[in-house]
């Protein structure tokens, strides 16, 4: 199943990027194995799946031992300042960071660490109240602030989009940030880092896509859906 799943969300991937001129190499797949077993990110490894999507600090710290060391760990969750230091050893890209205060933690434990670490800010474009992140009139004054630590490099904006049952709802949503990915990218604030938009998962990663993705994180359309039950 899991074989026939990345195959049609690799087929889907291609086919929006060719609907919307751009090239497949454009985009990263990230696969959100959150809640699975890790024999199915061994699974997942085997059929060429290098890059994986968590958004718990403990399952990273429990996965990460298990899986080959050329594994990309990607932490797209909430992240709470005391719990870096479990992670940022490891993982390779922090899509949720949403304050000054949790960059400076980053940077406090990457400095240990003697590395920089890379980052995207989170913003929480529809202003949901259930949802983390920063409102879009903050990002610049935050990006700013951030890109004086040294060891914490911000790559570039994330968002989770509303839940829709049409995913063309969110495509003014994923519009939005791009054009807010392209101002701050003119601005050149940080020497030029920022190349990555993170946004689109199961439902919407198409339209996300057409809107100037570069990093979907599907998860379901992979993996199948989550049982919550169990944890
Ligand atoms: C769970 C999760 C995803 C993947 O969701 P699916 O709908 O299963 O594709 C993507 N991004 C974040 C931040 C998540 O927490």
């Amino acid at each position: 199943m899991l074989k026939e799943n990345l195959e049609s969300v690799e087929e889907r991937i291609r086919a929006a990027c060719t609907r919307a001129g751009r090239s497949r190499d454009e985009v990263t797949l990230i696969a959100v194995s959150k809640t699975k077993p890790v024999e199915m990110l061994q699974e997942a490894y085997g059929l060429g799946v290098r890059v994986f999507g968590e958004n718990k600090v403990q399952e990273i710290r429990d996965k990460y031992p298990l899986m080959p060391e050329d594994t990309q760990w990607h932490m797209i969750g909430h992240l709470q300042t005391n719990k870096v230091k479990y992670i940022v050893d490891k993982v390779k890209l922090i899509h949720s960071v949403d304050s000054l205060k949790l960059a400076q933690a980053i940077e406090k434990e990457a400095e240990k660490h003697d590395r920089t670490v890379d980052i995207l800010l989170e913003v929480n474009v529809a202003e949901e109240t259930s949802k983390f992140g920063l409102k879009t009139v903050e990002v610049l004054p935050v990006f700013e602030q951030i890109a004086q630590l040294k060891h914490v490099k911000i790559r570039g904006l994330m968002t989770i989009a509303p839940f829709v049952d049409d995913p063309e709802k969110n495509r003014p949503v994923f519009a939005d940030l791009h054009k807010l990915y392209v101002d701050i990218k003119e601005k050149n604030i940080d020497n030029g880092t920022v190349s990555i938009l993170s946004m689109g998962m199961t439902n919407d990663y198409e339209v996300a896509i057409e809107e100037g993705a570069t990093m979907v994180r599907i998860g379901t359309g992979i993996f199948g859906a989550r049982d919550y039950s169990i944890h």
